[in-house]
């Protein structure tokens, strides 16, 4: 068909762009699915190829640890169904959050989080981040004010969470965005359970986003994984406080990133300062499992928020449920968020109360067959956990209750069997 009669050429949807971006057949093998680069190092064209990679003045693999082909299909495609320049995929979730704040910033600096996080990055905020001189500084995401009045001239970053885990929170995007320029820093959005099917977090005012591969994404319970992507919206220049990517750098003679690299100069930092001397790498085995997973993101992602909001319906009109902090369903305090930050669902993980307390909380967790007692998010099986005597069970009962985490509070990941199954091993286990 002559090209100039179709007229313009689309642009690929969410779905094409969950199978295809990143991907082509294997130009010496002709294989269709990316092949698995089990390999370590990649061989030099020549002295000067090698010279030249070095020296950052061209595009091409070296080494694993910085760069693998299997692995650039995973950041490519991530990007893509995020909205933005470029991703960095490394070797967990708190893999990307170490790398992705390293070349932010430097020991007495501060950034400013959310206080209702996965409960591994308020403890990595609180102590391995305290180690490096990296002080975090807690807000509010229900008062958008306490962001605005945490802010101080050591300020380097914001961090929140699009749906918070263990879920039931939808932070205004927005709102914080705003706090977020007005003090010139970036706005780093961790987007693991809503994934850019649900939302994209480039389009309310984020700047880099963060994911747990881990979770929605692989969407299997296989592989380990985290990424970084890059909006490329950011002025890393203005004023300096930004040197990694703003001063030249001696180690590749003196090129300044930001300069050279322009609105991808965030990934390329991360890549080539962080990942390249701290190192957490993620497998390319691991990118292949992901991308695996990733290739049916939209439909499992739309069967596991309508699975949640069935089940979520049939706990909040259950006779020993207290309470549900699921904000799909109407009345909820967040629904009017969920509804603007996340229309086609609000995830699939979210909390309950049992009115029995710490000891019903057990017994379900212990009765029910068909979940799986553990602790992920984010499979195609659904899984249960009861924080207070797992995950949360070293802090005090205050420290529980604050962080959403009280003794009758139960965790669900609803993942995409039939319903009817989900709710019938419910019923089997609160009967029990
Ligand atoms: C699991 C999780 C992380 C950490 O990711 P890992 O892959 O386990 O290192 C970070 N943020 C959120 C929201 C998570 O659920």
């Amino acid at each position: 068909m002559d090209q100039s009669t179709k007229g313009e050429i689309r642009t690929p949807g969410f779905n094409t762009l969950a199978i295809h971006a990143g991907a082509q057949p294997d130009p010496t093998t002709g294989a269709r699915v990316t092949p698995i680069y089990q390999t370590t190092s990649f061989v030099f064209d020549d002295v000067d190829h090698a010279a030249a990679l070095f020296g950052l003045q061209t595009f091409g693999n070296i080494y694993s640890r910085i760069t693998n082909p299997t692995c650039a299909v995973l950041e490519e495609r991530v990007a893509a169904l995020e909205g933005g320049t470029a991703a960095l995929s490394v070797a967990s979730g708190h893999a990307a959050q170490v790398v992705a704040f390293h070349t932010l910033l430097k020991p007495g600096d501060e950034f400013i989080a959310s206080k209702k996080l996965y409960g591994g990055s308020i403890n990595q905020f609180n102590h391995a981040f305290k180690n490096f001189g990296w002080n975090v500084v807690w807000a509010d995401p229900d008062d958008i004010k306490t962001f605005e009045s945490a802010v101080t001239p050591k300020t380097k970053a914001i961090f929140i969470e699009s749906i918070a885990n263990p879920g039931g929170v939808i932070t205004d995007i927005e709102a914080v965005g705003n706090v977020a320029r007005r003090a010139g820093v970036p706005l780093i959005v961790d987007n693991t359970l809503a994934t850019p099917y649900l939302c994209k977090p480039f389009e309310h005012g984020a700047d880099i986003v963060i994911h747990s591969a881990t979770k929605f994404l692989g969407g299997h319970g296989n592989s380990i994984g985290g990424v970084i992507v890059d909006g490329g919206t950011f002025n890393w220049s203005r004023e300096g406080r930004y040197p990694m990517l703003s001063e030249p750098r001696p180690e590749y003679s003196g090129i300044i990133l930001h300069e050279t690299f322009g609105n991808f100069a965030f990934a390329i930092a991360c890549r080539v300062l962080g990942l390249r001397d701290i190192g957490p790498a993620l497998s390319p085995f691991n990118a292949f499992l992901l991308l695996t997973g990733i290739e049916t993101l939209p439909l499992r992602m739309q069967r596991h928020c309508d699975n949640a909001l069935k089940v979520a319906e049939y706990l909040a009109s259950h006779k020993q449920v207290a309470w549900v902090s699921y904000p799909g369903l109407k009345g909820d305090r967040y629904n009017q968020l969920a509804k603007r930050y996340v229309p086609k669902g609000s995830g699939a993980v979210f909390t309950f109360g049992l009115k029995g307390g710490y000891e019903a909380g057990i017994k379900l967790v212990s009765d029910v067959k068909l979940f799986s007692h553990l602790a992920n998010i984010g499979d195609t099986r659904s899984l249960i956990i009861h924080p207070a005597s797992t995950t949360h069970r070293q802090l005090s009962d205050a420290q529980k209750t604050q962080a959403g985490a009280g003794p009758d509070v139960v965790r669900l990941s609803i993942g995409l069997e039939d319903y009817e199954d989900i709710i019938a091993d419910l019923e089997q286990g609160l009967v029990a």
